[in-house]
């Protein structure tokens, strides 16, 4: 069996992310120190965040962002296209991301032919 390059890594990014979320309504310094933990660890072991989760987090302050509670997000239109905006409760930071419902948006990692391997 392949072993995963950096899987101890990816567990302890997955978990950080996970009380960082949690913390985001509660404690923000908090939620923005277990961020700052994950983009840390990530750099260290020269590791990819996935999307979905570097999206989540504050580029400034790197708290995650969750609507509502440590951020407020809007769809917004810009030059007749569509964009969903973040800003953060914490710093202020906006984060704005585009969203046209006839373009392909994902990154490269989301798309079908960036899979090159599956390992079970
Ligand atoms: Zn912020």
């Amino acid at each position: 069996m392949k072993k995963l390059q950096g899987n101890d890594s990816f567990q302890r990014i997955n978990y950080l992310y996970q009380i960082s979320k949690h913390m985001a309504g509660i404690n923000p310094v908090l939620s923005a120190y277990y961020g700052n933990l994950i983009v840390n660890v990530a750099k260290k072991n020269v590791l990819k965040i996935h999307p979905d989760i570097k999206r989540q987090i504050c580029k400034k302050c790197r708290s995650t962002l969750v609507d509502g509670t440590s951020a407020k997000m809007k769809i917004k239109n810009k030059d007749k296209s569509k964009c969903i905006e973040w800003i953060c409760n914490t710093c202020g930071t906006k984060k704005v991301f585009p969203a046209d419902k006839d373009k392909d948006h994902r990154v490269w990692l989301e798309r079908p032919e960036a899979v090159e391997e599956v390992i079970n």
